[in-house]
């Protein structure tokens, strides 16, 4: 019998919240091995279903991290040095990494 990956993506977000402690529970006792070999299959599962685009919500949050690599590219786009790129733009937090 092959392990059903399948998920139910009907009203997910209400169900999400509403069992937000019984997965973090599960997630606490997860074989993360195991999980991990899981992850890609089911990430593309996921977003088969879900559009980042129409939602957003992660943009509208949270701030992506720019690492040298990021910011390197960003500021040879804007035609700028990268120093004055993490002045006018970013912020660094108190552990050095730049939002
Ligand atoms: S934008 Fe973020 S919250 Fe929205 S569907 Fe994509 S990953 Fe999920």
């Amino acid at each position: 019998m092959a392990a059903s990956t399948d998920f139910n993506f009907d009203n997910w977000e209400k169900r999400s919240l509403d069992r937000k402690k019984v997965y973090a529970q599960r997630l606490a006792k997860i074989d993360k091995k195991a999980a991990l070999k899981k992850l890609p299959r089911l990430h593309e599962q996921a977003f088969e279903k879900v559009d980042c685009l129409s939602c957003a919500r992660c943009c509208k949050n949270y701030s992506p991290r720019f690492k040298m690599p990021d910011i390197k590219r960003i500021s040879k786009v804007l035609g700028m040095k990268e120093t004055e790129m993490i002045t006018t733009y970013l912020y660094m937090d108190e552990e050095g990494i730049m939002w």
